[in-house]
């Protein structure tokens, strides 16, 4: 290709004169109606338009329209309208003609498929393309105007591929993430099976250099072999196919790079493993259409008598045709040295199509109008994107389906590109942006949509990250990381992150102390690494610093009671848990103490509750608890998921009871409860009434932030039991806008 060489200007007017040559030739070769002076109208228009104007390889720019115009005549049997537009579809862009002057020398039908290919260059196909639904059903519309619009912008951006090389880096592996996301899927779609092979091979060798190149010299390498491996194989197979009078072609073929790599990496096997590596392909000629199917049944019979048939890998595309159209009997049977080789069996006709799309029913079609033979098209493609679902969605979630099997893609809110592996989260997606927008992250945006941190992204998402400086990283994220990296920021995020908490913690510790008159000293620290059975100074600061332990009354209770009986109390602990630890069924029972034996019944004694609760989770009633026995006769209670109630278990087993909330229980707890949502007006009155006139509740605390369309919503509310909550988080939920109604610790 030319793009590859430095162009020599010296030629233009030959180069230009022969690409011309090729695209008229083409089309005198078909079977369309002979209007020759029309397409030689276009060309002049078009060449005088671009005038002066070189392509970044240095060539004249007519040359791109000529070949996208015989990419349109040769590859996709399009007649002379199509023609026409393709050789001025970058006429009203990028000169200073206009649809107008298009229309005046003409006509309606080629003014109207330039047009739509100006106004789409700059929407769904433009530079900020992100494969939005919307910009699919955008695609639907364009379609329903004229199908040759997408056709020929399809091979607009084949021509760009193929001459991706003359672009900076930067340029073509966006170029290249683009094709694979939206041309590909929407070729194969269609029916242009060679299109899309290419355009997939085109965009692996720019997204891919080195690994491209690699296969590219072993599929060299393995020829030799490959090929008398397939002489041996087809010969006895030629003879009988000769036998029965069939005029055919019988070829090996050679999967094309970026299909191996898509089987190596989705099934983890190594090139060799690869195993329809090896396919051939029979076409048979066949004039009368009735009898296709029949003659196809009658090779795989023949070759079924030659070779074992592979139990479960016959396909039978004759019977039922694919959505696109595609007609063929896929068989694989076992070669010589037990290597399965995948026959297709089609007809002249079916492989065609199966190449070229529907477009090849033009040639058998031969003297009609291209304008009627292309409506019957068009109505069949409308066909085939009506029936995966009547939405644009339903459309887009099969094409993703059909390709990104191994990795997704999503964009940024500008539309930049970002390729995930499967499962990856909102939060994958803020650590992979910046290690701050990740340590920082309080949701997501996908699709507009408000989302939580853990939501999985699928391929063509449109994803923004929300966070918040307050937001600080949770050890619990790991498990919403798929991403390497993602994972190897956030453990950082906590080591920093971790260092601060605990200094936080630190600080507010002495300034407890000095506001309530306490000398620090290591006997108050002792005290209170007792009450909160805090592991080490640090663990206890950083208990304090995250919040997960409150100093107040309870504090200062146990740092101002008596040394001696603080001391005794602690070691009391200690001796117990020794004692428990050696035989636990003989725990005294004696007066108000806990007997670890039974089940200890969470319940009001003169009005008072017979337990405290951990201010760390505050568990209320309904919940699922256990009981923590402190000083011999205090019952702490913990929700059973607390994560303190794993470390307990860990260092004081023995002292947690089992226990159980007494039904005659009445006492009201607080509950703190998150609402989050799409912030609209109105909704906060709603979730009041919800609370307050549906449920009958009283809230005790209410605090609403709102901020870039999204709110969040702290309240506390009097819960005598936990199903309550429950269902008032579900009737939150279903209010419209609220995303997340849950209970928070
Ligand atoms: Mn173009």
């Amino acid at each position: 290709m030319t793009s590859q060489q430095p162009y020599n200007p010296q030629n233009d007017e030959q180069v230009i004169t022969d690409a011309y040559k090729v695209l008229l030739d083409s089309y005198l070769n078909s079977n369309h109606r002979r209007k020759v002076e029309i397409i030689e109208k276009a060309y002049n228009f078009a060449r005088e338009a671009h005038k002066g104007v070189r392509r970044r390889s240095g060539e004249p720019y007519i040359l791109h329209p000529i070949a996208v115009a015989t990419i349109v005549s040769v590859e996709m049997g399009l007649g002379s309208t199509s023609i026409c537009s393709a050789l001025l579809h970058d006429v009203v862009e990028d000169t200073d003609y206009t649809v107008e002057d298009i229309r005046h020398l003409f006509g309606d039908k080629i003014a109207e498929i330039v047009d739509g290919l100006t106004k789409i260059s700059g929407g769904i196909f433009g530079d900020g393309a992100s494969a939005q639904a919307e910009n699919f059903r955008k695609l639907l519309l364009t379609m329903g105007n004229d199908i040759r619009v997408v056709l020929i912008k399809m091979a607009d951006r084949l021509h760009n591929m193929r001459t991706l090389q003359s672009m900076p880096p930067a340029k073509q592996y966006k170029i290249a993430g683009e094709t694979l996301y939206i041309y590909a899927p929407l070729a194969h779609r269609l029916g242009l099976f060679a299109i899309k092979t290419e355009l997939e091979d085109l965009s692996f060798k720019y997204n891919h250099p080195e690994t491209f190149e690699t296969l590219k010299r072993k599929i060299a390498t393995s020829e030799a072999s490959r090929n008398t491996f397939f002489e041996e194989f087809a010969a006895p197979i030629r003879e009988r196919l000769d036998r029965m009078g069939l005029q055919y072609e019988f070829k090996a073929r050679v999967k094309s790079c970026y299909s191996i790599w898509k089987k190596m990496e989705t099934k983890h096997v190594p090139f060799e493993e690869v195993y329809d590596l090896y396919a051939a392909r029979i076409v048979f000629e066949c004039d009368d259409e009735s009898l296709e199917k029949r003659r196809c049944m009658d090779i795989y019979s023949e070759i079924t008598d030659l070779y074992k048939l592979h139990p479960s890998r016959t396909r039978d595309w004759l019977s039922t045709p694919k959505p696109n159209g595609y007609r063929a009997l896929h068989i694989t049977v076992m070669g010589s040295h037990g290597t399965w080789v995948e026959v297709q069996i089609r007809s002249r006709r079916m492989d065609d199509i199966a190449e070229r799309g529907l477009a090849a029913h033009w040639k058998y079609k031969i003297g009609e109008d291209e304008d009627s033979g292309l409506t019957a098209w068009l109505r069949t493609i409308q066909d085939i994107l009506k029936q995966p679902g009547p939405t644009a969605m339903d459309m887009l979630d099969t094409i993703k389906l059909d390709l990104f099997s191994n990795a997704i893609v999503v964009f940024s809110p500008k539309g930049d590109l970002f390729n995930m592996p499967p499962g990856a989260t909102v939060l994958d997606f803020a650590f992979t942006l910046h290690s701050e927008l990740g340590a920082h992250c309080i949701a997501g945006k996908v699709n507009r949509q408000l989302v939580p941190l853990s939501q999985q992204l699928a391929s063509g998402d449109q994803v923004e990250v929300l966070t918040s400086r307050s937001q600080v990283p949770q050890p619990e994220w790991e498990s919403m990381l798929v991403t390497a990296v993602g994972q190897a920021r956030l453990r950082q995020a906590l080591r920093h992150s971790r260092r601060q908490v605990v200094h936080r913690g630190e600080e507010m510790y002495k300034r407890f102390l000095a506001d309530n008159n306490i000398e620090p000293s290591n006997d108050a620290m002792i005290k209170v690494i007792a009450l909160y059975h805090a592991a080490s100074k640090d663990d206890l600061y950083r208990m304090i610093g995250s919040g997960e332990v409150v100093l107040g009354e309870l504090t200062l209770q146990r740092l101002r009671r008596k040394k001696n009986g603080t001391l005794l109390g602690f070691l009391r602990d200690k001796l117990r848990l020794k004692t428990a630890d050696a035989a636990p069924t003989e725990q005294p029972a004696a007066d108000g103490q806990v007997d670890l034996k039974k089940v200890y019944d969470l319940r009001l004694v003169d009005g008072k509750p017979n337990y405290e609760l951990s201010d760390c989770c505050k568990p209320i009633p309904g919940d699922d608890v256990v009981g923590f026995v402190i000083d011999g006769n205090r019952v702490v209670v913990h929700k059973m998921d607390c994560p303190r109630v794993a470390r307990l278990k860990a260092t004081h087993g023995p002292l947690l009871v089992q226990t159980r909330w007494d039904e005659t229980t009445t006492v009201r707890l607080p509950a703190s409860v998150r609402v989050e949502g799409i912030d609209r007006q109105g909704v906060l009155l709603e979730i009041i009434s919800v609370i307050s006139t549906t449920m009958v509740l009283d809230m005790r605390r209410l605090n609403i932030e709102a901020y870039d369309g999204v709110f969040h919503c702290d309240l506390d509310v009097l819960i005598a039991d936990a199903t309550i909550l429950t269902d008032m988080c579900r009737r939150l939920r279903s209010i419209k806008g609220v995303n997340m109604a849950a209970r928070v610790s």
